[in-house]
């Protein structure tokens, strides 16, 4: 019986190993082919100075569209990409598209603010990564200061050496660094003074319960205060209501980005909200910030 039972087991994972296997690779020929007959897509998420009721930034979130299955999100792509080297296309393709786009914003006097788009370990970890952002930049015209590479701390910590080092060659050239998701991964305090960072994202998880959880909200008040302490400019992400909007605000974060104000748009959309408000806090949601 045990026997049986340990046969059936063995069969059973196989199986399902199987499964998995065939599921990733349909997966990664399907990355392969959106590159080929350009599937992915770049929205675009922006970024309030809720002080100055200005979007003074906007963050490049990449998509798939697929002729069948619709838009599907990199969180069910991401991880795959990330493993088969795929990102380094896709994070390529996704840099110049944001850059020009940005540029263009910029040209049509739409848009001064800047691009931020999240960098993955492998792009970081790349000989000459800097080299291939300039070239963009030249190509595209957008001035480097208006470029914000996104980082997670789980990404530099992967090789730290390596990373800083192109860290610290992408800000010779002027480009702006953040620190995403900050809060949730492995990097210690020691680790934020020696990243060459210009900006730190407060992770979601700490906003999202902020106007309930006194635990939150201290968190919250530290980090910005440790990040002011180290000249860095604060972002909170997943910014989803006024309320979190007032306390952000009372606490001097610099920058807010969240559903609150707008999802991720695609570019269209973009130079619609752009061509309509300037860039301005749209009035709607004037009413409910607390300018100082
Ligand atoms: P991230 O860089 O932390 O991006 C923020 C994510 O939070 C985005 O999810 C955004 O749509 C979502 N978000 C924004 N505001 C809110 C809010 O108010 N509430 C909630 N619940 N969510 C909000 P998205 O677009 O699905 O991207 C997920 C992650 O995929 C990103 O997290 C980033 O790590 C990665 N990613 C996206 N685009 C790229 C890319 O071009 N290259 C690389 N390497 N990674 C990317
Ligand atoms: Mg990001
Ligand atoms: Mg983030
Ligand atoms: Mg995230």
């Amino acid at each position: 019986y045990a026997k049986n039972q340990g046969a059936n087991r063995f069969q059973f994972f196989s199986e399902s190993m199987n499964e998995q296997a065939v599921k990733r690779l349909h997966l990664e020929s399907m990355l392969r082919q959106g590159l080929r007959e350009k599937w992915f897509e770049v929205h675009y998420q922006p970024q309030y100075s809720v002080e100055r009721q200005q979007m003074i930034g906007m963050e490049a979130l990449v998509r798939l569209r697929h002729p069948e299955q619709g838009l599907i999100s990199p969180g069910d792509f991401m991880p795959l990409a990330e493993e088969s080297g795929l990102i380094i296309d896709i994070g390529r393709w996704v840099l110049e598209q944001a850059c020009q786009a940005a540029q263009s914003w910029r040209e049509q006097g739409l848009y001064d603010g800047r691009i931020a788009i999240n960098l993955s370990a492998k792009e970081l970890d790349l000989d000459h990564f800097n080299e291939t952002v300039e070239e963009i930049l030249e190509r595209t015209g957008l001035p480097a200061d208006a470029l914000e590479l996104e980082i997670t701390e789980g990404s530099v910590m992967q090789s730290p050496k390596q990373a800083i080092s192109s860290m610290q060659a992408l800000r010779k050239q002027g480009v702006l660094l953040a620190l995403d998701d900050f809060g949730t991964g492995y990097s210690s305090l020691a680790y934020l003074k020696k990243f060459p960072i210009t900006t730190l994202k407060i992770d979601r998880t700490f906003v999202k319960d902020l106007e309930h959880t006194l635990e939150d909200r201290q968190m919250a008040n530290a980090i910005i205060t440790i990040a002011h302490n180290l000249g860095l400019e604060v972002v909170a992400e997943g910014v989803e209501n006024s309320d979190q909007i007032k306390i952000l605000s009372a606490m001097n974060c610099d920058i807010c980005q969240g559903f609150y104000f707008s999802h991720p748009l695609p570019h269209r959309d973009m130079t619609g909200l752009l061509r309509e408000h300037k860039g301005s806090l749209p009035p709607h949601l004037l009413s409910h910030s607390t300018p100082k």
